[in-house]
């Protein structure tokens, strides 16, 4: 008999569906700016040489083996990826305030970091929320359901000005009940490449500092919005500075090309230590029952390279060539819209500076779903229906063929 009769179909996950349509696509030109992976010039994904020079030496590691890691993972790993978000002098961290537990990457860190405040945490109100930006990662709305806790969307983005809704996002925050728990990702803002400014940051902890609001930073991206990992961690550092507290989910999936290893970690800061220690024990429980302890793989080769000088500069290295590239194909797509195909911008603006304004994996080019649609369906040019375009699936290759493709469909 069948036991699930009212199983509903689900959609398909719209980003790996967008992949699959363009695996199955013939065109010769096609294009892939959906998923966020990074690509070379010649549009192939990159295994990064500093991680290939570790892996060759984990594999020579006579001490390596297949046992079981500790419930919170693997204690090199953790304390290294630690200081890559807080720095090597932190007072927090100095304190022992900071406690961490490897995830399975950056999904696998919020869905713990969500399930604890599901279990845990003093909501001001009888409802269980935690706000997100509009927009944010399709994902994040999915984890924090999940946990059974309502996503409530805070302003982010001006759709007009295709830039940062400074004004709406303060308010919202100044709006929200004291205490309240607010996802805020560290750089290179998924899906909308737009960031705050560093003044603007110093604005935004002013008013968490004052509603006592809880900071739950996303991520995903050090390294890649600048090319610079301190610089790309400045928000969280001073937030950690200035004792708000906070947790912070880590990925290694995009800065190391990691992907599939499924790296992370979550690294909560607390009041003083027995809360840290409170926190950790209780982290330590959840992850026994979900995942009983972490993989092994890349959390040796990630502690590897944060632990070794050497390998240390070299992924520096790999990290200005992946942030580089992306910068000069910001520049190039602009060149080729504003000043050679004299493309008409997106209604509200009067060029197509915010491809260069924005930072990081992405870019919201401001065009419309019907557009967008367009693109798809007329030139096998690939992206998600609100605009979002990969730029690192652009290459010296093929970005004249995807902005002439855009001219077309703007016109
Ligand atoms: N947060 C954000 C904002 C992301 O963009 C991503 C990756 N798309 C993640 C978290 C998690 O990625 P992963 O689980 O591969 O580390």
């Amino acid at each position: 008999y069948a036991a699930f009769p009212n199983v509903p179909q689900a959609p398909p996950d719209s980003i790996f569906q967008l992949t699959a349509r363009y695996v199955a696509d013939k065109h010769p030109n096609k294009i892939n700016l959906g998923v966020g992976a990074y690509r070379t010039d010649e549009g192939k994904p990159w295994v990064l040489p500093t991680v290939k020079k570790a892996s060759r030496q984990l594999e020579e590691n006579p001490d390596i083996d297949h046992e079981y890691l500790p419930i919170t993972g693997l204690p090199q790993f953790t304390k290294a990826a630690q200081g890559l978000i807080f720095g090597k002098q932190n007072k927090a961290v100095d304190e022992g305030r900071v406690i961490s537990v490897q995830t399975l990457s950056g999904t696998g860190a919020n869905h713990l970091a969500a399930l604890f405040f599901a279990k845990f945490y003093e909501f001001p109100t009888d409802k269980k929320e935690i706000y997100i930006s509009n927009p944010t990662w399709a994902n994040h709305n999915a984890i924090i359901s999940n946990v059974g806790v309502t996503p409530v969307s805070y302003r982010y983005y001006n759709k007009e000005t295709i830039a940062l809704d400074f004004d709406g996002y303060l308010e919202d925050l100044q709006k929200a009940p004291e205490r309240s728990v607010i996802l805020v990702h560290g750089c290179a803002h998924n899906p909308t490449g737009v960031d705050p400014t560093a003044e603007q940051w110093d604005k935004i902890l002013d008013v968490f500092l004052q509603k006592k609001h809880y900071a739950f930073f996303d991520s995903a991206y050090q390294g890649f919005a600048t090319g610079d990992l301190d610089r790309d961690a400045g928000s969280m550092r001073k937030f950690a500075e200035k004792r708000v507290p906070m947790l912070v989910c880590q990925s290694f999936a995009k800065n190391a090309g990691l992907y599939n290893e499924r790296v992370g970690a979550l690294h909560v800061v607390a009041a003083d230590i027995k809360e840290a220690e409170r926190v950790k024990s209780q982290l330590s429980v959840l992850q026994r029952s979900e995942i009983s302890n972490p993989p092994a793989y890349g959390a040796h080769i990630v502690s590897m390279i944060l632990t070794n000088p050497e390998l240390f500069e070299s992924w520096k290295n790999d990290i200005t060539t992946m942030s580089g590239r992306i910068i000069e194909m910001r520049d190039a797509l602009f060149d080729l819209l504003n000043d050679k195909l004299k493309t008409p911008p997106p209604p509200g603006r009067k060029d197509w500076g915010h491809i260069k304004e924005q930072i990081g994996m992405f870019s919201f080019t401001g065009l419309n779903p019907d557009q967008t649609k367009k693109l798809v369906e007329e030139h096998s040019v690939y992206l998600t229906g609100n605009g979002r375009i990969s730029m690192a699936g652009l290459n010296t290759h093929n970005v004249e063929t995807f902005a002439k493709a855009v001219d077309e469909v703007v016109r």
